[in-house]
């Protein structure tokens, strides 16, 4: 969605935003900024009942009460409006169908016109019948050549309309299924993944999942700021996405966690790439006119492979019980957890 303010007007509801921000224990950064600026711009009636009743308790916002909001009330917005979208779809396509239906009855009345011709004059008659049946040919072709024109020009705007909701559509749906930080599948785009593959009838075997969580990235937002810690996010995103194949899914679940589903991938296949993974964030640096903006940065991983009778459930769930041993023993590292 655009905002529709005027510099002046944004000018003043980011004077109103800032005295509210202070109230509460989440930075002064972009996702919570959203949800201020909707509060103050009375766009969101209910995100504003939430943080009125928030303010009222005088029960400040902390960082994950911000995330959850942003993702309950801005990123669902997003399905929302495409919804919106399919469904002025669906109506454009069923007037497409009337006015095609209009067209086929002006057509099929013009050929009982023409039949009646053709069997009237397929009999010796008259010269003034001749000429009545001829007139009433004329008039006919007339008023068909009009209906078909009318209705040529009503496909045509109608034609044009459906592109551009389909345009708006694809735009919405990439917006809804991609993280807007990274550029990455969001958590929504990888459920549906991982639940089509599951539906499909494919060989699962070779199939890992590897679950990654930053270290401390708490530490590291309160060390160097969210905007620093954004940088981090997107720079975690494109070690994944430059080190998987097309095949290959990576996703940022949210907030600190991403996802990688490999395919076709044996097991020590998955276990290098894991190890390589935590060996290349590791090492990675931000630079700034070559400089280091920040120190090491490490990840976690949490990786198993698909086994016999899995859902995607508990594949999860075994994924998950591994990314928490490899926190519990030291960080920095990934840990296997073996089909049972
Ligand atoms: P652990 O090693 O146990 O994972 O520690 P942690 O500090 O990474 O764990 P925790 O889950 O407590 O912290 C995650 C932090 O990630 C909290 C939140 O401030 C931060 N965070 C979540 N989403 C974003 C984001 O989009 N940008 C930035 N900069 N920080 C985010
Ligand atoms: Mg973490």
């Amino acid at each position: 969605m655009r905002y529709g303010e005027s510099k002046e007007q944004s000018g003043e509801l980011l004077r109103m935003t800032l005295p509210l921000m202070a109230r509460q224990d989440a930075a002064f950064h972009p996702v919570s900024y959203t949800l201020w600026y909707e509060h103050v711009a009375g766009t969101n009636a209910a995100l504003s009942e939430v943080l009125e009743t928030r303010l009222r308790e005088n029960r400040p916002l902390s960082e994950d009460d911000v995330y959850a909001l942003h993702t309950r009330f801005i990123v669902s917005r997003v399905m929302e409006r495409m919804e919106q979208l399919q469904q002025k779809l669906r109506r454009l396509l069923e007037e497409v169908a009337q006015t095609a239906s209009e067209a086929t009855e002006s057509t099929g009345r013009f050929e009982i016109v023409l039949e009646n011709s053709r069997t009237q004059l397929s009999k010796p008659a008259a010269l003034e019948n001749v000429r009545a049946i001829v007139g009433e040919l004329w008039t006919e072709t007339a008023r068909m050549h009009a209906a078909t024109q009318a209705v040529a020009e009503k496909l045509e705007n109608k034609a044009q309309e459906v592109g551009a909701l389909t345009e708006q559509l694809e735009r919405a749906q990439t917006e809804a299924m991609s993280d807007p930080l990274t550029g990455l599948a969001n958590r929504r785009a990888f459920d549906r993944a991982v639940g089509e593959f599951f539906a499909s009838g494919e060989d699962k075997s070779d199939t890992a999942l590897l679950l990654i969580d930053i270290d401390h990235f708490k530490d590291v937002n309160d060390t160097y700021g969210h905007v620093l810690g954004d940088k981090v996010l997107r720079a975690i995103a494109h070690t994944l996405q430059s080190n998987i194949k097309g095949r290959d899914l990576a996703a940022r679940l949210g907030g600190d966690e991403f996802a990688v589903l490999l395919r076709h991938t044996a097991g020590e296949g998955a276990a290098r790439l894991a190890e390589q993974l935590c060996t290349a964030i590791h090492a990675g640096r931000l630079l700034r006119d070559g400089k280091a903006q920040s120190g090491a940065v490490s990840v976690s991983i949490g990786l198993t492979l698909h086994q016999q009778g899995d859902d995607a459930q508990s594949l999860y769930a075994r994924a998950d019980r591994a990314l928490y041993a490899a926190k519990g023993e030291g960080r920095n590292r990934a840990h296997f957890e073996p089909p049972q």
